[in-house]
């Protein structure tokens, strides 16, 4: 077809364009916030910061309508099936964003409650680093996924790794400073 020919109200572009550009353009996230980092994810929806320019406003505790996961503040043992349930009843494809220290690494709390990093349970797309991060952080969080859809496949490339439903730690832990003995597994580290 001659495009000379075609008026100015055609467009054209391939359909993995139009899909990826509908799937980032309507992100709907699905807040896991447990502690003082909630608090900023709140701001971050409010009309200052306005998460609305970015399509991803509509925050609901409803797994099967969400496709981005943001766990912000700290994740304990005992809370971690749960996060994982919810994260299994998210429609594919689904992102993850893991906001502050303490979802990321476990922060402050070195300690055998509190996971280490939400990343040795489930996969984790995006970290926000920051204790808490500023909005702003988070936003540029919520646009490195965008950029990663913007880059994604039809269907989706597939690349996740398999969700760890065995909830034990994978990390050793650090040797005490008072040279108190721990025993994991038997050995005494
Ligand atoms: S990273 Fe800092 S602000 Fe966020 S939950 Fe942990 S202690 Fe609170």
């Amino acid at each position: 077809m001659d495009t000379q020919t075609l008026p100015d109200n055609v467009l054209t572009t391939q359909l993995k364009k139009v899909v990826n550009w509908a799937r980032r353009s309507s992100l709907w996230p699905m807040p896991f916030a447990t502690a003082c980092c909630g608090i900023e994810l709140m701001a971050t929806a409010s009309s200052r910061f306005d998460l609305a320019r970015f399509g991803a406003e509509a925050m609901r505790f409803s797994p099967r309508q969400s496709d981005l996961l943001i766990v912000a503040g700290r994740v304990t043992i005992k809370m971690m099936p749960v996060l994982q349930h919810i994260y299994q009843q998210m429609t594919e494809p689904k992102w993850v964003i893991s906001m502050g220290a303490c979802a990321s690494t476990g922060g402050v709390f070195d300690v055998y409650a509190t996971i280490q990093g939400i990343d040795q349970f489930m996969p984790v797309d995006v970290y926000v680093p920051g204790c808490p991060p500023r909005p702003e952080t988070l936003i540029e969080g919520i646009m490195a996924i965008q950029r990663i859809i913007d880059e994604d496949g039809l269907p989706p490339a597939g690349k996740r790794r398999p969700l760890q439903l065995a909830v034990e730690p994978s990390y050793s832990p650090a040797a005490q400073p008072l040279g108190i003995p721990v025993t994991v597994g038997g050995k005494v580290l």
